[in-house]
């Protein structure tokens, strides 16, 4: 592997977005990568301890800024910050501006304190949160997945691997040398006009992925399936859900259509489908729905993953209950 923080490797490349204005910079595969490949993996240049409901101090941020040489503080200041939408830098700099040391001297006096608000606003922007082994919630500046750009149909799966302490991220379908990486940034089972505001809201841009294009085919049909794949996850969380086969069946199906293919959508949705075959004792449908489930951790987790692991195991017990079944009849 190249070293970390470089921009091109053999595995993908930072580079501009050329087939959309405004959007900057984004992620780019160097080479093909079959799905469930590992694209990249990273430890974050640093990450600060998320308070329960408080926000992390631009103190804090602005401190470990500081400790970044030139080239990481270029690269830092290089990252896309919605400063129009959900973040205030006045407020950053005020916070900076007033900070007192113990002995009641200004902590920041020499510093443009506009600058320490702007490198608040683009960490709150950029940040990735994660929750470690002990339990932990932290939020940690990844710069080159930073630049991953946001797609209602993302094509890789991100997680926090626990047994390196990296941010990890997999192919999740086939993906071809010069495609872009996309990632969400939001739940993902919402119709287009709730995604249009709270990415807007949130990150200050309008999707342009073929989901969110307007008045094209795919757009359209994309429209009514979004919204009903929202009725039917509101739905299933409801405890006298009297249909929850059908509700699933329906909702693999769409998701397929639509080319949502994550572990917290396709993979939640096959494991329960697995489940409730499994009680009902149809071994059959319950082995197809755990082969699915089992793809699918392999391809978001990679096989040495716990989750992976799990589902490769219930895999091999769903085979044989079928087999019995098969040579019982
Ligand atoms: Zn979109």
């Amino acid at each position: 592997m190249p070293p970390r923080g470089s921009m091109i490797t053999t595995q993908y490349k930072v580079q501009d977005v050329e087939s959309c204005e405004d959007i900057g910079k984004g992620v780019f595969a160097s080479r093909n990568f079959h799905a469930g490949e590992q694209v990249m993996a990273f430890a974050p240049e640093f990450a600060l301890d998320q308070p329960e409901g408080s926000k992390i101090s631009s103190i804090a941020i602005f401190e470990e800024f500081q400790k970044f040489d030139r080239a990481t503080k270029d690269q830092y200041w290089d990252l896309r910050e919605a400063e129009n939408a959900r973040y205030e830098i006045p407020d950053y700099t005020q916070e900076l501006s007033s900070a007192l040391d113990e002995d009641g001297k200004l902590l920041f006096p020499f510093h443009n304190t506009a600058d320490g608000g702007r490198v608040a606003a683009i960490f709150h922007d950029n940040a990735f949160s994660f929750t470690q082994a002990d339990g932990r919630n932290r939020k940690g500046i990844f710069i080159v997945a930073s630049h991953f750009n946001h797609c209602c149909t993302p094509n890789v799966y991100y997680y926090w691997g626990q047994q390196h302490k990296k941010l990890t991220f997999r192919a999740m379908r086939e993906i071809t040398r010069e495609d872009e990486f996309t990632i969400s940034y939001i739940p993902l089972l919402q119709g287009a006009g709730k995604r249009r505001q709270t990415l807007m809201d949130r990150f200050a841009f309008t999707c342009n992925c073929k989901a969110c294009k307007k008045n094209t085919n795919f757009a359209n049909q994309s429209a009514n399936r979004r919204k009903k794949l929202e009725e039917l996850s509101i739905a299933r969380t409801n405890p006298d859900h009297s249909s929850p086969l059908e509700t699933y069946l329906s909702m693999v199906d769409l998701m397929n259509q639509e080319e949502i293919l994550g572990w917290d959508d396709l993979g939640e949705v096959h494991k329960a489908l697995a489940e409730l075959y499994q009680a009902g004792s149809d071994h059959q449908a319950a082995l197809k729905h755990t082969t699915h489930a089992a793809e699918i951790a392999h391809h978001c987790f990679g096989s040495k993953h716990p989750c992976a692991m799990a589902w490769k195991e219930k895999l091999l017990k769903a085979e044989a209950s079928a087999t019995e079944m098969n040579l019982g009849q």
